[in-house]
């Protein structure tokens, strides 16, 4: 004789993270004892607990809620007892559908102890007030934490719950991050990796080679909770965490607030926010990547570069371009030779026979001696004679570009004060003219006048505030490559972290062979400076007179 199984009492606990923030009462601790006593008094029978712990209640997919009603739908659970009305939900539909129609149809008996509700003895008129009051609470504190979120991302603090990997919460309580170094220096393998050319699955692979430990295993290992799931094989990578790392912004030192918003306070999914509503602090803590590799690695990751069919790639992929059509020129390379000296690009444009543009041949061999000895030279040109270099790169003296950049200023000055007065004029004019103390026609001339004054004046103020933006800009670039070029001792080769951080891209002519020799013009585009032609040797002994004098020029005179 098969017997029932006997129904279950489900005793149901939730506490949300701002629950726990308003204290004891609601904690898990305390529901879970309530709710035993009352089935104990009451005489419920077979009493199971479902608990969600740091759940929102105006989300429903919560995992002990789901499996309880798992047991209301195929007929286990007959009887659902919380401690009040709230802990069910804070979503006045979802619960008004629950208590009308759900555990009507299953019948379930639903009981909230602290607010006096027993469906058994029928549902007071209360519920439904009840169910709007919880709805408000929780629109309310969703506000109260937004506006606190919104002031606090406003001052650059970070809102990100999920510290990026490589900083780690400030032990002094300051809410900025601070660096955490094991953590930091696989972050700078990543981005060397891909400055070495390696792109994010390579990379995944080597970390997983060398068994470096992913994110969510690392935090595990300090004690730092991790929201990933566990993956099967310790250390494995995933392309996404690469590509993740290689693009935050907070490796350079900032502060990225309103990357995300939640659609509502009924719909916690986070929704991406377009990058012009982000907003970026910068230097709120130390960086962990250099902005120059940061940058470049932005760009690398903009065009990616393809390998050959048999996985063959140059330094100088993604780098040439054809000086003709623009397009960028592409490797060829033979699996049958192994002469790596045949190894060559061409215009991507180029087919023989068709095609919109001339081949543009030139070796890989050719290009790599080519542009090592290229820089070689403007590194020890820069590195013996900066002072000319600067001064070259900024066409003018350092003394006579400050004059100019004075001169720029006290120029702006003077006409926005002048563009105020014209405007206090023009309204004198106007008074004069509606007191009747001036006629309409000597009004209109002197109208026209000033706005044709305060035009002019406007147009050069707006002209001279570029000049002096892009001076600022020429003189910061000319700082970083100076800065670049100092964080290199000796090159007597290239690697692709050189290249990419040195040049920004190789132009590459067609050949003219008018001379009855093939010669083939190639422009190397410097980051920061561009092109860069040395000086010949005229022009050398010229730099080297000129600094002489002015060596002996600044020397103290000797009485
Ligand atoms: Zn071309």
């Amino acid at each position: 004789m098969s017997k029932q199984p006997e129904p279950i009492t489900a005793l149901y606990c939730r506490l949300s993270q701002e629950d726990a923030r308003e204290g004891e009462s609601n904690s898990i601790q305390n529901q879970r004892a309530i709710l035993a006593k009352y089935a104990k008094e009451n005489g419920f029978r077979n009493a199971q607990f479902y608990v969600d712990d740091g759940w929102s209640g105006v989300v429903f997919d919560r995992p002990g809620f789901l499996s309880m009603m798992e047991g209301v739908k195929n007929g286990t659970v007959k009887t659902i007892i919380v401690k009040d009305h709230s802990r069910l939900g804070r979503n006045r539909l979802v619960i008004g559908t629950l208590l009308e129609e759900d555990f009507e149809r299953y019948g379930v008996r639903y009981i909230a102890i602290m607010d006096n509700i027993d469906s058994d003895k029928g549902l007071s008129d209360l519920v439904p007030m009840q169910d709007l009051f919880n709805e408000w609470h929780a629109k309310n504190t969703s506000q109260k934490v937004k506006s606190v979120m919104l002031s606090k991302g406003n001052a650059g603090i970070p809102l990100t719950t999920t510290i990026p990997f490589g900083y780690k919460k400030n032990p002094d309580g300051s809410k900025y991050w601070v660096v955490d170094e094991p953590a930091a220096k696989v972050v700078r393998r990543i981005f060397a990796l891909c400055m070495d050319g390696y792109g994010p699955t390579q990379i995944a692979k080597i970390l997983y080679r060398d068994q470096v430990p992913t994110p969510g295993e690392y935090w595990r290992g300090v004690g730092r909770k991790a929201g990933a799931a566990i993956p099967e094989r310790p250390c494995q990578w995933a392309t996404e965490s690469v590509q993740h790392i290689l693009g935050r912004m907070e490796y350079l030192g900032h502060t990225v607030n309103f990357r995300t918003h939640v659609k509502s306070f009924k719909n916690k999914r986070k929704v991406l926010n377009d990058p012009s509503e982000w907003k970026i602090f910068e230097n709120t803590h130390e960086p962990i990547v250099d902005r120059s590799v940061w940058e470049r690695v932005q760009e690398l990751r903009k065009n990616k570069r393809r390998n050959t069919k048999i996985g063959k790639t140059s330094l100088f992929s993604g780098l040439l371009e054809c000086a003709d059509c623009g397009a960028k020129l592409y490797f060829c390379t033979s699996s049958v030779y192994t002469d790596e000296s045949q190894d060559h690009f061409v215009c991507s444009h180029y087919r023989s026979n068709t095609g919109s543009c001339t081949a543009h041949f030139i070796r890989d061999i050719v290009l790599f001696d080519l542009v090592l000895a290229h820089l070689q030279q403007v590194l020890h040109y820069v590195r013996n004679y900066e002072d000319v270099f600067v001064q070259t790169m900024r066409k003018k003296s350092v003394e006579e570009q400050t004059q100019a950049i004075v001169e720029k200023r006290r120029t702006l000055e003077r006409n926005g004060r002048r563009i105020a007065e014209l405007d206090s004029l023009f309204r004198k004019a106007f008074e004069e003219n509606a007191a009747g103390r001036i006629s309409d026609e000597r009004y209109l001339k002197l109208a026209a006048a000033y706005e044709s004054e305060q035009g002019v004046l406007q147009r050069e103020s707006v002209r001279l505030e570029s000049e002096l933006a892009e001076e600022r800009q020429a003189a910061e670039d000319i700082d970083r490559f100076l800065s670049l070029v100092r964080s290199y001792t000796e090159i007597d080769t290239l690697s692709p972290t050189i290249l990419h951080e040195f040049i920004e891209k190789i132009v590459v002519h067609a050949p003219d062979r008018s001379s009855g020799k093939r010669k083939q013009k190639v422009e190397i585009f410097y980051r920061f400076i561009g092109i860069f032609d040395l000086p010949d040797g005229d022009e050398m002994v010229e730099i080297l007179r000129e600094r002489r004098q002015r060596k002996l020029a600044e020397q103290p005179k000797t009485a």
